[in-house]
């Protein structure tokens, strides 16, 4: 057989390598959930906070480990340690400036990463120091070599579900809104802690036309989606695998939507989708059986993202290169993916255009060219 004859029988996918080439956007990626394990290693020292590991493999390793083990306990026993040493002005700039460096690296253009500041003043700092600190780190780190910015970083500010702070912390966001803080957010656990605990603020940041986009529906199902939109008004979905629960499948494949799922739909809410993270904490019980084929196949609204990059040991190109080897997505599947998320953005509209005309289509069709 001719390489001639291979080259025009097969259409190749396209690989790892080629898709870091790819301009990529990222709208859900924790601050705390990506931290290099050589800094932690470094922050840890200088803190006196003890960590399973002192070698930056290995400490690797055991995040992974933990994340993957299906204990809810040693998940969030993670988070203790990379939050454990982000306590100082010091230490947020340097995770903010290595996020976004390696994002750069990943070939993200643009991101939109968060965090809870409420979790970062055990050591002394004001909330509004936290928020200097980061915005400080993304903007060094997003500066190339020659001074140029090789990546825009956005940051969402979140509040946790289970505390009572979420009013305080989206005055916080409204208060940075121009200065790189371009939405809020909740997390953590959904069982037993609805959106709807939290309404005072999202009325708030209604009122105030800002943005927000809430976790839901990825422990807990359809009522906390349904809570997120139709209660507390949320721009986009943090996961939102879950609206797969309101599609029913015919025997002959027809899908048919629930109210809700049509409704999500229907109104292109952004879901920002995490696969491996979806896996991990059980949301989906494999890249190849998650939702998120069916719902592109549906035309959901849907992104692709990194959730947390350290506990998950993935960045926006590996997620996508598992969507390629699962769902067999080609170049405009994953450009598809990319302008989703770019529309999906929450900074100004013409922006996100010039994003997609000038940045990401041609990206995109120089590597379509080449394949
Ligand atoms: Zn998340």
């Amino acid at each position: 057989m001719s390489d001639r004859s291979e080259v025009g029988t097969v259409s190749r996918l396209p690989s790892l390598e080629e898709i870091r080439k790819a301009p990529k956007v990222l709208l859900h990626d924790h601050l705390d959930g990506g931290p290099r394990t050589q800094t932690i290693i470094d922050l840890a020292r200088d803190r006196g906070h003890v960590l399973p590991s002192g070698d930056p493999d290995n400490l690797a390793e055991w995040f992974r480990g933990a994340a993957d083990s299906g204990s809810l306990e040693r998940y969030l026993e993670t988070f203790a340690h990379t939050v454990g040493v982000m306590q100082s002005r010091e230490a947020l700039v340097r995770v903010a400036a290595e996020c976004a460096q390696d994002l750069a690296d990943d070939g993200v253009v643009y991101a939109e990463v968060r965090y809870a500041p409420e979790q970062h003043t055990v050591g002394g700092l004001t909330l509004d120091e936290v928020v200097e600190a980061v915005l400080e780190g993304f903007r060094l780190g997003s500066a190339g070599p020659d001074g140029q910015p090789r990546i825009r970083v956005g940051t969402l500010l979140t509040a946790m579900r289970h505390q009572a702070r979420s009013m305080e912390i989206a005055e916080l966001a409204v208060r940075y809104r121009d200065v790189g803080v371009v939405g809020f957010d909740i997390a953590g656990a959904e069982a037993g802690y609805p959106p709807t605990r939290h309404l005072d603020a999202f009325e708030y940041l209604q009122r105030e036309n800002a943005h927000f986009t809430i976790h839901a529906g990825e422990a807990f199902g359809l009522p906390s989606i349904w809570q997120a939109i139709q209660w507390c008004g949320a721009d986009r979905l943090g996961h939102g695998v879950r609206i797969n629960d309101d599609i029913t499948m015919s025997g002959d494949g027809e899908a048919k939507l629930g109210r809700l799922a049509a409704y999500v739909r229907d109104k292109r809410i952004p879901l920002e989708m995490c696969p491996t993270s979806n896996v991990q904490t059980g949301a989906a019980p494999s890249i190849a059986e998650h939702p998120i084929g069916l719902l592109r196949r549906l035309n959901f609204r849907v992104t692709v993202n990194t959730d947390n990059r350290l506990m998950s040991r993935t960045s926006v190109s590996l997620e996508f290169a598992k969507l390629v080897e699962a769902f067999g997505y080609d170049w405009d599947d994953l450009q598809w993916f990319t302008v989703n998320a770019m529309k999906s953005a929450f900074i100004p509209f013409d922006e996100r255009l010039a994003l997609i005309n000038g940045v990401i289509k041609p990206g995109f069709a120089h590597l379509k060219w080449r394949a």
